[in-house]
């Protein structure tokens, strides 16, 4: 993925210009439904902002855009909260040495991605250092659930908002690429297009898109439960769980007048005429809890799936 996605372009240039005519605040949090783009429209807002030159967007020349290219930027310092709650000691360890006089060009940046993740201290030791700005230091936050953040936070931060793109806008934007191609077959699962990325990055595009024909087939009689769960073990089970989950939730809805992807008709039609609606939201619920217990326990995993998927 080498250029910015559409939809994020109308933020990347509102700040550009704020930044152009010294006009930015100090303090930038990115907001936006899971999945739209807030990580990578803050990885493009941050290189404008440390590089060294005068113009709006980085000039990907000087000594700063350079460093930031090569991931080795002194002046730079994240804090990712996505697998991890983010802990007190990281900020202050961080505001600490945001606090020293920048080693290569003028300005520093923090960046803290899902800021959510913040527990109470650690937002409170971000909120002091948003409260005594170093000189040109920046905070750029970005989070998909900002109303959890602590208000006094928000209200001295710039908001941008990124907007949620339209199914068309994503498969728009999958189609510039050969190698997303495939994820248009996976918008019954989602269509966050970040989320998309990140499954085929951890190379579960395979596993997803066989979902719908693995499922169908069983329900059917043409396949068993075993064929299906043929592949799965401890480190996928959840995503599979998610998937089945998914086709549930897509069915649910549908009975209540959604659009239902074509890859899950079939499905909806054989579970409708097995299941009814209301047994339909039981099994919804019954995996929501299989997967909170396979979590918990050290029942055999499959064994357990094999007894839901035989209630099917
Ligand atoms: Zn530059």
């Amino acid at each position: 993925m080498t250029t910015i996605a559409h939809w994020l372009i109308p933020c990347l240039r509102q700040v550009q210009v704020l930044k152009q005519t010294n006009r930015l605040s100090h303090a930038l949090l990115i907001t936006g439904a899971d999945g739209v783009g807030q990580e990578q429209l803050a990885r493009e807002m941050v290189k404008d902002l440390m590089c060294e030159s005068n113009q709006a967007a980085a000039c990907k020349e000087c000594h700063s855009c350079q460093l930031m290219r090569a991931d080795t930027h002194p002046d730079f310092r994240v804090l990712d909260g996505e697998a991890a709650s983010i802990k007190v000691d990281q900020v202050r360890l961080l505001v600490r040495q945001i606090n020293q006089k920048p080693q290569v060009g003028q300005n520093k940046v923090v960046l803290i991605t899902h800021a959510q993740a913040m527990n109470v201290n650690a937002a409170n030791a971000v909120l002091k250092a948003l409260e005594e700005p170093a000189d040109r230091t920046y905070f750029v936050l970005t989070s998909s659930q900002s109303t959890s953040l602590l208000p006094t936070i928000r209200s001295r931060c710039l908001l941008v908002n990124v907007p949620t793109p339209t199914v068309d806008d994503v498969k728009d934007w999958l189609l510039q690429y050969p190698e997303h191609q495939e994820l248009s077959s996976l918008f019954w699962l989602t269509t966050q297009p970040f989320r998309l990325l990140s499954i085929q990055q951890q190379g579960k595009t395979k596993m997803y898109a066989a979902l719908p024909d693995q499922l169908s087939a069983m329900l059917t009689g043409s396949g068993s439960i075993s064929e299906m769960l043929k592949g799965i073990d401890s480190n996928n089970i959840d995503d599979f769980c998610n998937g089945l989950a998914a086709i549930l939730h897509q069915c649910i809805c549908h009975s209540t007048g959604a659009p239902l992807d074509e890859a899950l008709q079939a499905i909806y039609a054989t579970l409708m005429a097995r299941q009814g609606i209301q047994l339909l939201m039981l099994r919804y619920q019954s995996l929501q809890k299989l997967k909170s217990d396979l979590k918990k326990t050290n029942l055999n995993p499959i064994m357990q799936l094999t007894h839901e998927l035989n209630q099917w």
